[in-house]
């Protein structure tokens, strides 16, 4: 992958920024999307935004590299931490990170989102937390996908300011990628269903790690049952 070259999850967030957009891309490592989408003219500004020195110094290389200094800055920050009043960021991405990291991102930065009118979200797991946390802090869900990459799945969540609910299934599933629902996304919840139907078994061969654990486990087995009952 490079600038030029995004690998398939990186083009679908992409392709979900506006034109004319301020971005802050959160966990940038190498800035490959932030300089795509100067050089493609879609953002007209970005702050590439990293934890740690060595993807904010490959950050920095590739942005010398592309002479994209003038519209890209690299900053070395935890978070949003890296955003400034003056920057007028519309737009935050951050891709590639478990959805409960990307929670405490977006709350412990929750004073620099007053202004933003997207996050485009990319967690590898723990999309339901991810989700509870938008609607329940001023954020409606507006378009959902998924995609498979190097045998990883990738669920891409976008939100806007607005009010939303969702039941506890919605939040599991994604209330847009349950509607439309494809391949992809079967197979991420048959090889889930797999995977909690193993620690099930083996919560019932060693029944004191808790009824309590058992029982949310088999809640959740029933509820992608009934999700594939649902949809076919
Ligand atoms: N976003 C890029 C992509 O999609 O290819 C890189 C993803 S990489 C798996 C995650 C990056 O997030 C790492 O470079 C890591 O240093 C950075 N990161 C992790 N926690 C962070 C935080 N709290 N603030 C900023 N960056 C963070």
């Amino acid at each position: 992958m490079n600038s030029n070259n995004l690998s398939p999850r990186l083009k679908i967030v992409a392709s979900l920024v506006p034109k004319g957009s301020k971005i802050a891309d959160i966990g940038s490592d190498h800035a490959y999307l932030a300089i795509n989408l100067i050089k493609n003219e879609i953002a007209i500004s970005a702050i590439a935004g990293e934890v740690a020195a060595g993807p904010l110094s490959n950050s920095k290389e590739e942005i010398e590299k592309n002479d994209a200094t003038k519209q890209i800055e690299a900053r070395l920050g935890d978070g949003l931490a890296v955003i400034q009043d003056t920057d007028a960021i519309d737009v935050i991405c951050i891709a590639v990170m478990g959805g409960q990291l990307i929670r405490k991102i977006l709350n412990d930065g929750k004073t620099k989102l007053s202004n933003v009118k997207k996050l485009i979200l990319q967690p590898n797991v723990g999309e339901a937390e991810l989700r509870d946390w938008l609607i329940n802090n001023g954020f409606k869900i507006t378009y959902e996908d998924i995609v498979a990459e190097d045998h990883h799945l990738y669920e891409i969540i976008v939100a806007e300011p607005g009010e939303m609910n969702l039941s506890e299934k919605e939040q599991m599933f994604g209330p847009m990628l349950m509607k439309s629902h494809n391949d992809v996304y079967t197979h991420k919840w048959q090889r889930e269903l797999k995977r909690l139907r193993k620690i099930e078994e083996n919560l019932k061969a060693h029944p004191h790690h808790g009824q309590a654990k058992l029982d949310q486990v088999t809640k959740q087995i029933n509820y992608i049952k009934e999700m594939f009952e649902y949809v076919s």
